[in-house]
């Protein structure tokens, strides 16, 4: 399995500071939050990004979800707003190959996002 920086985190080989972690997902806060609340949270499995998602990956991406909604309701953000975001490919900006989503929230947001 390749060794990401998001593999080392989940491994607790290298320090980040982790508000989630079960057996499928961990969640920690971004290293250069872009609000208030920025936290990835990402499947604990080598998964480069959303377009290697198979329909058996199913349950995992509803765990995803679940766990971002729950730490939203944690951070206090859940009934201000908060944004979710997954970005693919260069034109995206995904500068780390492992699947995360962004929990973002805390402040206003532009649409479109720039
Ligand atoms: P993306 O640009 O969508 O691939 O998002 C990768 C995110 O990971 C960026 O927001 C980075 O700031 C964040 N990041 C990179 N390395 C670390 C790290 N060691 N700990 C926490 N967040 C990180």
């Amino acid at each position: 399995m390749e060794e990401d920086i998001f593999c080392q985190i989940v491994a607790r080989k290298i320090p980040a500071d982790i508000v989630f972690q079960d057996d499928q997902v961990t969640a920690f806060r971004d290293i250069n939050p872009q609000a208030p609340v920025h936290i990835v949270v990402v499947p604990n499995r080598h998964i480069p990004d959303v377009s290697d998602l198979t329909p058996a990956d199913a349950p995992l991406l509803g765990r995803l979800f679940a766990v971002a909604n729950e730490l939203a309701r944690r951070e206090g953000i859940a009934s201000s707003g908060y944004r979710l975001v997954i970005n693919h490919g260069r034109d995206a900006g995904q500068s780390v190959a492992h699947l995360h989503l962004h929990l973002l929230g805390g402040r206003a947001m532009a649409w479109p996002p720039g």
